[in-house]
């Protein structure tokens, strides 16, 4: 972080692309705005950060993370409020998670210069790409990556950050129907499961698509050592209600921090509604259905943000209809 002060070079795009924004509904993460941020660390220094035109970026086939990993994202948005003014959702908390997942992974923090500032004169720049028509917003994608040219395996010494953006509409459009997996594991305590790695994403794959296979949105992780405990789902963290009691899965090491999660945490505390963060066996998920106490079910994350679960599969019998 040697150099606090953003040094920002801006290059607006000749023909704005925002005709293509005339689709409906929007296609989910498809349709990128005008322009992106990138910013290069070498030689111990963030350098080179500018505004461009959205376009294609050259990579070297050696490029460390296609090989080992060292790739980290978040995810964001940008809402307009009603004058029209660009807002963005407690970015702060990404600064401060990304910055959490680059240490895991050995990568060097990101200056608020940078992560905060540039995004701000990003979507200053593209504010007509946040869309104002019911639910639709702009979804951003910070992504940060190794990108020496090497494949021995080691830190790597050079990175790039790159932050794009899509409006999009909503993630769910239906409740959603989740299985609980037993074959998989997302996350190990010492592992990576608390850290937004791209790796992460791309082991809980096969888990998805047999889960989709059997006519499920998604999977519900349990913990890897007693395969017991409710973890997360993946793409968003999970809250259940008992006997009036919104109980969510405590963060362990193993579940990522989501900051919807934080936000719904802190408004149902904030309006007296009774919170618990704790272990959730599975089977108390079940016995609870089967006594009726269990009366709701949901999932929280920035893209599916509140996501009502209608089902949930587990060791073949479907608990439907939760409210
Ligand atoms: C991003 C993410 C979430 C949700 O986090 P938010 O900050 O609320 O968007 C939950 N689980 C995983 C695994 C995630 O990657």
């Amino acid at each position: 972080m040697n150099n606090p002060h953003l040094h920002l070079r801006i290059e607006t795009t000749k023909k704005s692309r925002i005709k293509e924004l005339d689709t409906e509904p929007i296609p989910f993460g498809k349709i990128f705005s005008d322009h992106m941020l990138v910013a290069n660390y070498s030689q111990g220094n963030w350098q080179d950060v500018q505004i461009i035109p959205y376009g294609p970026i050259d990579l070297s086939p050696a490029t460390s993370a296609l090989h080992y990993g060292q790739a980290i994202f978040e995810g964001m948005k940008a809402y307009k409020n009603s004058n029209g003014e660009p807002l963005l959702f407690r970015p702060d908390a990404n600064h401060q998670r990304i910055n959490q997942s680059a240490e895991r992974l050995c990568m060097p923090a990101i200056p608020e210069s940078i992560f905060i500032d540039g995004l701000k004169e990003l979507i200053k720049l593209d504010d007509d790409w946040i869309p104002n028509k019911n639910g639709s917003v702009l979804y951003i994608r910070p992504i940060y990556f190794a990108v020496d040219e090497s494949v021995g395996l080691k830190p790597s010494d050079s990175y790039k950050f790159i932050i794009i953006s899509c409006p999009v509409g909503a993630y769910y459009s239906h409740p959603v129907k989740l299985i609980v997996t037993e074959k998989y594991v997302r996350a190990f305590e010492g592992g990576t499961g608390a850290a937004k790695v791209a790796g992460n994403y791309a082991a809980s794959l096969i888990a998805d698509r047999e889960a989709k296979e059997k006519g499920y949105d998604n999977v519900i992780w349990l913990d890897g050592i007693h395969r017991r405990y409710i973890e997360e789902c993946g793409t968003m963290n999970l809250a259940f209600v008992i006997d009036g009691v919104v109980v969510t899965p405590k963060l362990t090491g193993t579940i990522l921090a989501g900051i919807t999660r934080d936000s719904v945490l802190t408004l149902c505390r904030d309006w007296g509604i009774p919170v618990e963060e704790r272990a959730i066996a599975i089977d108390e998920i079940v016995q609870a259905y089967h006594q009726g106490t269990l009366t709701e079910a949901f999932g929280m994350g920035t893209a599916a943000t509140i996501a009502h679960i209608s089902t949930i599969g587990y060791q073949g019998e479907d608990m439907i209809y939760l409210r």
